[in-house]
């Protein structure tokens, strides 16, 4: 499927640099410039997600995970180069405008890459339902959005041949940057959180300190709940307090049936706990009765 995309993205690359070479249009430009970046963030996602599946060994022995978050920024960051791109090839077109070459061979071959963009989008997000997998969905999503701005494009070349206003073309193509900018930025910021060790969110750390709560009987509290997550990891730490005469076996069997609960509800936890005897209570944080 991986393959599939890289194909299907070649393709409709070469279509779209075409329509731009045949037109000479700065709009056109910025809908093949995106197509390239579409193109290379495949391979890089194909790569990182091959390297994120491989199994922790000795020298990262808390997985491979976080190599998804860096292929994500290393999209975003391509993302962004495009934008620039295509704000520098906008900006030239305007200040050196010149009437749009063999626009209808230019329209038609990307709207043809459109047609076969939208075909392979609906395919993704049809397997990607049934696979249950996000991202396969993700890409079908990624593609649908491209076809929506090839459209835009489209549209805005169209008003330039039938108005003849030389401006329209680098406009269209200043407000398709905007766009790849805007989304190069998400990308980044959805990412950045996860190498930086951002906690899950809210209602997570909740769901899991109300489990913790339930299932300590006989611990006195918890405290210093940590979580980071890393792709489909979640790592969880805490300290749990109890009475400084229980026997070890107890004290780790109160770990155990927390770890067993915590589980059964969540997929992907990697959990540390740290039992500490009764002097060492904070009285704040999880307390447990
Ligand atoms: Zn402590
Ligand atoms: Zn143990």
């Amino acid at each position: 499927m991986a393959a599939g995309s890289i194909a299907v993205g070649l393709l409709v690359l070469a279509l779209k640099v075409t329509a731009w070479w045949v037109t000479g249009s700065a709009a056109l430009f910025s809908d093949a410039a995106e197509s390239t970046v579409n193109v290379a963030a495949a391979i890089v996602a194909l790569l990182a997600l091959r390297f994120a599946a491989q199994p922790a060994d000795a020298n990262h022995p808390y997985g491979h995970d976080k190599a998804e978050f860096f292929a994500a920024v290393i999209e975003g960051s391509m993302i962004v180069l495009a934008a620039a791109l295509i704000a520098e090839q906008a900006w030239q077109t305007f200040l050196h405008p010149e009437p749009l070459q063999h626009p209808l061979p230019g329209v038609v071959l990307n709207a043809g890459s459109s047609v076969i963009n939208l075909a392979w989008s609906r395919m993704l997000l049809r397997s990607g339902t049934k696979l249950r997998s996000p991202t396969l969905m993700a890409d079908g999503k990624h593609l649908l959005s491209d076809v929506v701005t090839s459209v835009g494009v489209l549209i805005g070349v169209g008003l330039v041949l039938l108005t003849g206003l030389p401006w329209l073309d680098p406009a269209v193509a200043v407000l398709a940057a905007s766009y790849v900018l805007a989304s190069g930025i998400l990308v980044i910021k959805g990412s950045v959180g996860g190498l930086m060790d951002a906690a899950p969110a809210g209602e997570i750390v909740d769901r899991i300190r109300t489990i913790v709560g339930e299932q300590a009987q006989g611990a006195i509290e918890a405290h210093d709940l940590r979580t980071r997550h890393a792709g489909r990891l979640t790592f969880l730490e805490f300290h749990l307090v109890v009475p400084g005469a229980m026997a070890v076996q107890d004290a780790h069997a109160i770990c155990d049936r927390i770890e067993a609960a915590l589980k059964a509800e969540m997929d992907g936890l990697m959990i540390t706990i740290h039992v500490e005897p009764e002097g060492k209570a904070k009285h704040h944080g999880v307390l447990v009765l």
